[in-house]
């Protein structure tokens, strides 16, 4: 199946007389005719559903159809995007260890690696998107476990080098996560350029729709844990909390990564995606190819508006011919990058936040990737804990205005953009 038939088809085959959309299985629990049945799926000697904190089988197809469209060999739902980022981390790192992770990445992960895995006893390292391979490996420790970053960074739009970034963590022994949230699978497959472990925030461009938050970790089943078993205890020497497992050697380079993640970490935090969720977001995955299409024309006319225009300073979107990432977007994202397209106006806070207050139809809400076009003032809200240097060096600027282009007429989008910039 190609890449767009797999966004309306992959992960669920029904049988004859079956329902035809994925059902959703609403169950708590699940039903078994003796213990010993349930006994072994309790200690992973045979796959099925005892609980849906563990697995759910809606969950289960959509989290199917995600694997396949990132050419991963497993893969699981959560019930949020930070959740997502957060068990993916933490399924390799834990008190004493070390992050390498670009300083180029969403407001909520910057805050979770910083602040809360901090207090956790678990160091991060940030780096510039754009550094060099030298400053790169300079940031490597011992104790360093794995390497983040972003395909396209929220909101500061800066594109990874993945191939940089995967080759550095592969020469230390660690495996490359990395957040593929604007990207989409249609845009991107981080897997297939190194990436070892893609994170998703099912809740922008693959929901689609402002409907359903929700995260989705994929495994590309390339890692070899066992050749680096000292640095992964986790995965290579026995979970005494769960019968002695050793998940790497049990379920491979495969599935190892999914397995450990699912019956260690979703059964102890509990971060779980609802079936009736799932559903919604398969919803967005079957016209994602489609809508993706849509985001990246009307976010390409609007930047190539925006930067003809006197009242702009600059204009920051990869797609755009000029633009600092054009040449890296080429390359990784040659079909388009996304919907989202950041500005400054050039008369600084005060401006844009005019510009904003005399949007009619472009609404202000700390969301991306909706079908309805958004805006934001990072300074002002998502970023706001952080200091006018660490703003800079995210690359969100008090000016900076980040608009998520939508699905309307991109007639009507100018309109309302032009009418609001005539105010400023
Ligand atoms: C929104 C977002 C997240 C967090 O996801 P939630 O679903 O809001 O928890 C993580 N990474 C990126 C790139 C995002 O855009």
């Amino acid at each position: 199946m190609k890449l767009n038939t797999v966004c309306v088809q992959g992960g669920y085959t029904p049988g004859n007389g079956e329902p035809r959309q994925i059902p959703i299985i609403q169950s708590t629990t699940f039903k078994y005719d003796t213990s010993e049945d349930m006994g072994k799926l309790f200690d992973l000697e045979e796959t099925g559903y005892f609980y849906s904190r563990l697995q759910n089988p809606t969950c289960d197809m959509v989290a199917q159809k995600l694997a396949m469209l990132e050419g991963g060999t497993a893969a699981m739902l959560t019930g949020s995007g930070q959740a997502a980022n957060f068990f993916a981390l933490f399924n390799i790192c834990s008190c004493g260890d070390h992050i390498v992770a670009s300083n180029s990445i969403y407001g909520g992960t910057f805050n979770l690696i910083s602040v809360t895995m901090a207090k956790m006893g678990i160091e991060t390292t940030f780096v510039e998107p754009d550094c060099s391979e030298e400053e790169l490996n300079k940031a490597f420790r011992p104790n360093t476990k794995v390497v983040f970053g972003e395909t396209i960074a929220n909101p500061a739009l800066t594109v990874l080098d993945i191939e940089k970034f995967a080759s550095a963590a592969h020469a230390h022994g660690v495996p490359l996560i990395v957040d593929n949230t604007f990207a989409t699978p249609v845009n991107c497959r981080p897997i297939e350029w190194g990436a070892d472990i893609v994170t998703h925030s099912t809740t922008k461009y693959i929901d689609g729709h402002g409907a359903t938050v929700g995260g989705a970790i994929i495994d590309g089943g390339k890692f070899d844990w066992m050749a680096h078993a000292d640095k992964f205890p986790g995965l290579c020497t026995p979970d005494d909390s769960y019968h002695g497992i050793t998940y790497a050697e049990r379920f491979g380079k495969e599935g190892a990564f999914i397995t450990k993640c699912t019956s260690q970490l979703m059964r102890d935090f509990g971060s779980v995606q609802s079936p009736q969720n799932a559903f919604y977001i398969n919803l967005g995955l079957e016209s994602l190819h489609v809508r993706m299409k849509r985001h990246c024309e009307n976010g390409l006319a609007v930047a190539q508006y925006l930067k003809n225009h006197p009242k702009i300073a600059y204009v920051i979107y990869s797609g755009l011919e000029g633009d600092k990432y054009y040449e890296t977007a080429k390359k990784y994202l040659p079909n388009g990058t996304c919907g989202v397209v950041s500005f400054g106006l050039k008369g600084g806070r005060q401006a844009a936040s005019t510009f904003m207050k005399s949007l009619k139809m472009c609404a202000i809400e700390t969301h991306v990737a909706d079908a309805r076009t958004c805006c934001l003032n990072p300074a002002t809200s998502t970023h706001r804990q952080m200091t006018d240097e660490q703003l800079v060096a995210a690359g969100v600027p008090a000016e900076l205005v980040r608009l998520s282009v939508g699905l309307e007429d991109i007639e009507d989008l100018i309109a309302d953009l032009s009418q609001a910039l005539d105010k400023c």
